[in-house]
């Protein structure tokens, strides 16, 4: 069966070979641990992780690559979930097993499919993904810089993250028009548990949706210069200029205002 590529599930499929298997070489499957490749499309990356793995898990939206890989990989060692992998719960499909989740992903949900596993990476061990490299740029950036914003703090927080090597665009079918990066996410042990999750989102939502107003004006909903001023918190900064650990102390003290009712 000849697949016509469909852009609006972004696929652009790894051709190769080299690649494949060096993207599926870079995972790590701890005893017990299962691996679940998201959009493994016609099994360019699947193919080598059988050969690792022996079974895998993997989550595909098209109906049609999954018929094809029904028929290409019989006998059950390829378990395959279809649907739309943002609405995948991943304690389900964990079934009490710690994860390893790998993919070449649809450029298209990048962003949402990374904040949705910062939600669910108590069961993570290790994510390795195929983004543009303009994305790994985000994860990967330090304040200061162009690329740094809601991406590179969220992730910085919650993952440590190693940008192994870039793809070609002439590596896939159809070509990209931009270069592709692999990046490793592992998760980090050191967040805070009493952290307030979503009044930390809140704060470093709301301080990107203004960059370029200063701190003060972009959270005044939460604080005024006195209070910044009491953090450390320059308060004619801009959001680009504070780092994770900025953004973890007006999280804390708005959490202690809340808590004493102001
Ligand atoms: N892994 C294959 C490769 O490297 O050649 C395909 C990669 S292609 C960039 C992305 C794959 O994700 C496609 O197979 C596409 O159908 C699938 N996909 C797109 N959106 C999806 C979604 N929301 N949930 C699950 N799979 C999705």
């Amino acid at each position: 069966m000849i697949h016509r590529p469909r852009k609006r599930f972004g696929q652009n499929f790894l051709q190769d070979s080299v690649y494949q298997q060096r993207i599926a070489n870079s995972i790590h499957l701890r005893e017990g641990a299962k691996c679940i490749e998201i959009g493994p499309g016609q099994g360019a990356i699947t193919e080598h992780l059988l050969k690792r793995f022996g079974q895998l898990e993997v989550i595909e939206m098209d109906r049609d690559l999954v018929t094809l890989l029904e028929q290409k990989y019989p006998g059950g060692a390829l378990h395959i979930h279809q649907g739309d992998v943002l609405r995948m719960d991943f304690q389900e499909l964990a079934q009490g097993q710690r994860l390893s989740i790998i993919g070449n992903l649809p450029y298209n949900i990048s962003s949402p499919l990374l904040f949705k596993l910062i939600d669910a990476l108590s069961l993570v061990d290790e994510m390795v993904f195929m983004l543009q490299k303009e994305v790994v740029y985000r994860i990967t950036a330090g304040p200061g810089s162009k690329t740094y914003g809601r991406m590179s703090v969220t992730a910085g927080l919650w993952l440590h993250s190693e940008k192994l090597f870039d793809v070609p665009p002439g590596a896939f079918f159809p070509a990209p028009r931009v270069m592709s990066s692999v990046v490793r996410l592992v998760p980090r042990n050191d967040v805070d548990a009493g952290l307030d999750r979503s009044l930390f989102d809140s704060i470093v939502k709301a301080a990107f949706a203004k960059r370029r107003k200063t701190i003060r004006n972009a959270l005044s909903e939460w604080f005024d210069e006195a209070q910044l001023l009491e953090l450390g918190i320059d308060p004619q900064q801009r959001a680009e200029q504070l780092d994770i650990d900025a953004y973890l102390s007006l999280a804390g003290s708005a959490a202690a205002s809340a808590g004493r009712g102001h």
